[in-house]
């Protein structure tokens, strides 16, 4: 059985003529003679009346007091709006369907609640409904215990949902639809510049969404490439292609042959807060007391720099309260500089090549930004800036690493 996934995210649901679109690439593949399972997100985005943050919204609004499990609970229903919608479309059109929840369609996983890690996929009665010729509509982002309890994914969950069920299904093809071109560049929300790719391997495009790229999640990238299958992400509004994602030897089935380049894209998260923790005396057991505490306190660290004379590092402005007091606390006395955002140059080919850190620092150094702190691996420079230097900066090291052309 030839078998394909279709995601389609939140704008690709959201408007009868968004829907339009759907239909026509879901009619496409059925032509082709592929077996469709098809994972819905919610509709649309806050303030749309069935999209997840308007139900968040809502919870909040009603005395902001539902336990989390009882709040997954409330999550579930925007897929399951969005499934049923599309389902009597394609009814509509003459097009059988079945719809299935997460658990119905075997998504089970942990506990949780909120933020639940898949720990298997039993698609059977996805593969029954199949056999019966009917398209599978699955509800994405969401699961069930194994106690029968829902839970949701996460943020971006829904991309996990269809890569997962793309691999226990064994699919040929997981389609990622969503509202722009491909994985571009950089986010075209803020260069305006930036480019699709044709193709990207699993490893630089988990680096980008890891680094903040949000077009697709990085857990979802991790599943794909786990079971090696092919992934593309591409535009429901349009015909193109948009971007393959695969293992590097993939890569010469593309149309464009061997691809070799230093700089994949550039990404960001902002709203950070650098904190410094220095010690007079040395800075011994300081890191150690300063992790831990962080740890012992669910704060999720980054950009970690150590040095003799104290440690630096980001977490979450939304943290940033809670992260300075637990740190006076234990008697420390930590200085902090909020509102900055991390921004990254990804590429498999930055690896020991010279001069890649002193472009980055000239591009950066011509538009007047202050570099507040850097770092780097294999595969990733990071910077940290202030907020309100980020977008120019995204501009400039876009423009200088010529990811326009
Ligand atoms: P969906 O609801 O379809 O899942 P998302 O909002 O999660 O859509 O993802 C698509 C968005 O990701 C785009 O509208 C774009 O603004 C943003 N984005 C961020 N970085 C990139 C990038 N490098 N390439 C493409 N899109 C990006
Ligand atoms: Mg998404």
């Amino acid at each position: 059985m030839r078998i394909m996934v279709q995601k389609f995210g939140g704008t690709s649901l959201s408007t009868v003529q968004a829907r339009e679109h759907v239909l026509r690439h879901v009619k496409r593949e059925l032509e082709t003679g592929f077996n469709l399972v098809i994972v819905v997100s919610a509709m649309g985005r806050r303030g749309e009346p069935y999209a997840t943050d308007t139900l968040l919204d809502w919870a909040a609004q009603n005395g902001n007091a539902l336990s989390a499990r009882e709040k997954d609970l409330l999550l579930c229903c925007g897929e399951i709006i969005s499934a049923t919608t599309l389902s009597s479309l394609l009814e509509h059109e003459g097009i059988p369907t079945s719809v299935l929840t997460g658990a119905q369609a075997g998504f089970v996983t942990d506990d949780n609640f909120g933020n639940a890690r898949i720990l298997d996929v039993r698609p059977v009665r996805v593969l029954e409904q199949l056999q019966l010729g009917r398209v599978v509509i699955v509800t994405g982002f969401q699961g069930q215990t194994e106690k029968g309890d829902f839970t949701t994914l996460g943020r971006g969950g829904s991309d996990t949902s269809a890569t997962a069920l793309g691999a226990a299904l064994r699919a040929e093809m997981v389609d990622i639809y969503t509202d722009v071109n491909g994985i571009l560049t950089a986010d075209p929300r803020i260069v305006e510049d930036a480019r699709p790719l044709t193709v990207v391997s699993y490893a630089e495009i988990c680096n980008m969404a890891h680094h903040g790229a949000k077009v697709i999640h990085p857990r979802a990238v991790e599943i794909a490439m786990q079971s090696q299958i092919p992934v593309r992400v591409r535009s429901t509004f349009a015909d193109t292609e948009g971007t393959l994602v695969t293992h590097p030897e993939g890569f010469q089935d593309v149309q464009t042959g061997i691809i070799d380049r230093y700089v994949t894209g550039i990404a960001y998260v902002s709203n950070v807060t650098q904190i410094t923790v220095g010690v007079p005396g040395g800075t011994d057991r300081l890191q150690l007391k300063v992790f831990k505490t962080m740890a012992e306190n669910s704060i999720s660290v980054d950009f970690i720099n150590v040095t003799p004379s104290g440690v630096v590092y980001t977490v979450f402005d939304s943290d940033s309260e809670k992260a300075i007091r637990v740190l006076q606390e234990i008697g420390l006395k930590p200085q902090s500089l909020s509102g900055c955002a991390k921004v990254s140059v990804i590429g498999g080919g930055i690896n020991g090549v010279p001069g890649i850190m002193a472009r980055i620092v000239e591009s950066l150094t011509l538009a007047d930004i202050q570099i507040l702190q850097s770092a780097d691996s294999n595969t990733t420079i990071w910077v940290l800036v202030k907020k309100e230097d980020m977008v120019q900066a995204l501009r400039a090291l876009h423009t200088s690493f010529e990811l326009h052309l």
